[in-house]
């Protein structure tokens, strides 16, 4: 207890240790590990329960696109649960919100796409993508192709199937996932290359090649989608190789296997552009949408369907009878509500456009002010999606030993300068992803605390604390 804390808050702080299970922490430490407080939101601003101002630079879980504290949104909610506070969508029950949503949405995807399974969570709307490929296949009388590949560092969430597209190794150990049928393939991840390859052209061969070896090895007959997010995020923030895409879609379009684009992260204006796959010249089959589409107020997802996928879908529609998936919240519509009413503030602000422009500028600074420190071995992204890469020698690419650790105490440098940044699980990472209504000034703020808290990070990794 600080001489901050009131006893009314200390009696929260002690029932959050006794009985809270926190999700992704460590169950050992989280009994008695300092808390992370906070009260209110204003901005890119937290306030903690001692009344202390943090930049929230992660954006939340990346997902903060138009700030916290818009009462717009408290308004759409509010008037929606007054009106029409739930309804389900099964059968034929229907409502404004998600209709209005759903074309909304069909007008800002790359065309192509016509139609839309809401949910509650990006876990949620992979789990959707798959069950729905997998019924694509049968429809299409080859019941042998099911297995999916993802990527090693690619996050896809944490259920069951969710889990298993996970290509975190750290998420899997405790549960017996992935799944059967779950591969991973190499990342596309040019920091962490093998030693052999030297340039972007020569390692978008080796992936597109290894990629291949995979669907030999296990029969192209037997795999039906690949998944990948445009800029792996919580992998590390790993933005394709030029050409990468490209190269992957020619290997998938020989053995007919579909494409997800996970634009979990990067939907919603956070890489500059309103979805990440036109600019990476991704063609998707089927897309994955969540976090941005309400800013965090209101959890919901969506897994997006192209014509292609969809015609085959409803082609068998009359002999498969009902549709046996859904949930008690699918296209909730205060959820949908308030999505509507974020995406129209991303465009009466222009906060897209905002992301690309400030990014850029964020970025340049980084480079500028951080570029030449002795650990600093990266510093990549697009728009409002970046991170800094320490490894223990910039010039190898060699990382630390202990690069968890080494992240961890980055984290918490940052934090004990009022600046909340992310990791990433084995990578050594100052990650960021603030509200997509970042100023020039307030991006030199997170410039400035984070130069504060490298004279501790660097001292650290000087002393060898982790190796
Ligand atoms: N897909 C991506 C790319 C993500 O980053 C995440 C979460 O971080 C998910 C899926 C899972 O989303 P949720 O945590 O809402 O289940």
């Amino acid at each position: 207890m600080t001489s901050n804390t009131s006893t009314a808050q200390q009696r929260l702080i002690d029932a959050d240790h006794a009985h809270l299970l926190h999700p992704f922490s460590s169950l050992y430490s989280q009994k008695n590990k300092e808390l992370a407080f906070f009260e209110s939101g204003e901005g890119i601003w937290l306030t903690s329960a001692s009344g202390e101002k943090y930049i929230d630079a992660a954006g939340g879980l990346w997902c903060t696109n138009v700030g916290y504290g818009r009462q717009e949104l408290v308004d759409a909610a509010s008037s929606q649960m007054s009106k029409l506070c739930y309804l389900h969508s099964f059968s034929n029950f229907t409502h404004e919100p998600q209709i209005e949503l759903t074309e909304k949405l069909l007008s800002l995807l790359p065309s192509g796409f016509d139609r839309i399974f809401y949910g509650l969570s990006g876990s949620d709307a992979n789990d959707s993508n798959v069950k729905l490929i997998w019924r694509y296949n049968n429809v299409l009388g080859r019941p042998e192709k099911k297995k999916i590949i993802a990527r090693e560092s690619g996050y896809h969430g944490s259920t069951v199937t969710a889990g298993s597209l996970t290509g975190i190794t750290a998420a899997h150990r405790a549960f017996d996932i992935p799944r059967p049928g779950f591969l991973h393939t190499v990342a596309a991840d040019w920091h962490r290359r093998p030693d052999h390859i030297a340039t972007e052209e020569e390692f978008v061969r080796y992936l597109a090649d290894e990629l291949e070896k995979l669907i030999l090895a296990e029969g192209p007959d037997t795999i039906a989608a690949f998944f990948a997010e445009p800029i792996s995020g919580s992998g590390g923030i790993i933005p394709p190789p030029a050409g990468y895409f490209e190269a992957i879609d020619a290997v998938l379009k020989r053995y007919d296997i579909l494409m997800v684009a996970d634009e979990v992260i990067t939907g919603f204006g956070r890489t500059g552009t309103w979805f990440a796959s036109p600019r990476y010249n991704i063609k998707p089959d089927l897309m994955t949408l969540s976090k941005g589409i309400t800013s965090g107020y209101l959890p919901l997802s969506a897994s997006v369907l192209s014509e292609r996928v969809s015609k085959v879908l409803y082609s068998e529609a009359e002999a498969d009878g009902a549709f046996g998936h859904g949930f008690t919240a699918s296209g909730h519509p205060v959820c949908t509500a308030v999505a509507m009413a974020n995406i129209d503030i991303l465009e009466r602000e222009k906060l897209p456009e905002n992301a690309a422009k400030v990014g850029a500028y964020l970025q340049n600074q980084l480079r500028e002010q951080l570029g030449d420190r002795p650990f600093v071995s990266d510093i990549r992204g697009e728009g409002l999606l970046m991170t800094i890469e320490f490894d223990k020698d910039k010039e190898t690419r060699t990382p630390f030993v202990q690069a968890s650790k080494a992240g961890h105490f980055a984290i918490q440098a940052c934090h004990d300068e009022k600046l909340v940044i992310r990791g990433a699980r084995g990578r050594a990472l100052a990650a960021m992803a603030p509200p997509l209504t970042l100023t020039e000034s307030e991006a030199d703020q997170i410039v400035e605390r984070l130069l504060r808290a490298f004279t501790r990070i660097e001292d650290a990794m000087h002393k060898g604390e982790f190796d």
